[in-house]
């Protein structure tokens, strides 16, 4: 099982998931050159036919490219009947309807859903290949009582730590978004990223921080918070708005390469 988390942040998210003979995009927030181009550029071998594009929900930082990168694979798009709106003429692409809770089916992967807490409607994801599996969570202001088992099973975890609150009360942001950031269905600061982490045992093996704000935000700063969280042999990396990180996710162990280290 291969992640490489091509995009994360609020210009654009956009990760891709492979195994064996599948390949899902989760999010669309990149278009399709800067997605290839970085996906070649760092694993070194061609762009693979994606099986679908699932969209978490309806911001631009996530949905922006989801019918280009469909049109372009000639893959469905898995979203939410209430955000279908956002992607304009569908004539030309096929749509999933991505409801949470669920579970379902793409090629060789089962995923599986749940409602987390953001100002549109958006989903926590977890993706099982066959003998490993991976947690996707961003976007979400609060972390709701079922988020810890939900994300319990995973291998890998991708989670989000936007900012850190007095970097936050001392951003250039309006007052108003600031208290949307900050907010129940907001985004999660890096010591609420922290308290989710330390329920979780086993701890995954890899942890991923993602979305982290360029304003709001510093990777050490985040690292400092949300590593005594951790037990000592789980590896820690922070995802970039501009270069890809890698996972590979073996049966006998993982490895990551953090592009910026
Ligand atoms: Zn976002
Ligand atoms: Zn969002």
């Amino acid at each position: 099982m291969r992640v490489t988390v091509l995009a994360s942040g609020s210009r654009g998210n956009a990760t891709l998931v492979e195994t064996g003979d599948t390949s899902v995009l989760i999010d669309a927030g990149i278009s399709p050159r800067v997605a290839k181009q970085r996906y070649e550029d760092t694993r070194q071998r061609p762009w693979p036919r994606l099986d679908a594009v699932v969209v978490t929900h309806l911001h631009d930082d996530h949905i922006r490219f989801a019918r280009s990168l469909a049109q372009n694979n000639g893959c469905p798009v898995w979203i939410r009947a209430d955000a279908t709106h956002v992607l304009g003429n569908t004539d030309n692409i096929t749509l999933k309807t991505l409801r949470a809770p669920s579970r379902f089916r793409i090629g060789c992967f089962t995923l599986f859903t749940l409602p987390i807490p953001h100002d549109v409607p958006q989903v926590a994801l977890r993706i099982h290949s066959q003998r490993k599996a991976v947690g996707i969570a961003t976007d979400l202001g609060h972390i709701p009582d079922n988020l810890a088992d939900f994300l319990a099973p995973c291998d890998s975890l991708l989670i989000e730590a936007n900012h850190d609150p007095r970097l936050l009360a001392t951003s250039h942001y309006p007052v108003q978004v600031k208290h949307r950031i900050a907010g129940p269905t907001g985004h999660l600061c890096n010591r609420q990223t922290a308290t989710l982490l330390r329920e979780l045992r086993p701890a995954p093996t890899d942890v991923v921080l993602m979305h982290l704000s360029q304003t709001s935000n510093r990777p050490e700063l985040a690292r400092e918070v949300i590593r005594p969280s951790l037990p000592r042999d789980t590896r820690l990396h922070i995802a970039h708005q501009d270069h890809p990180t890698l996972l590979d996710l073996s049966a006998t162990g993982q490895l990551c390469i953090d592009l910026a280290s």
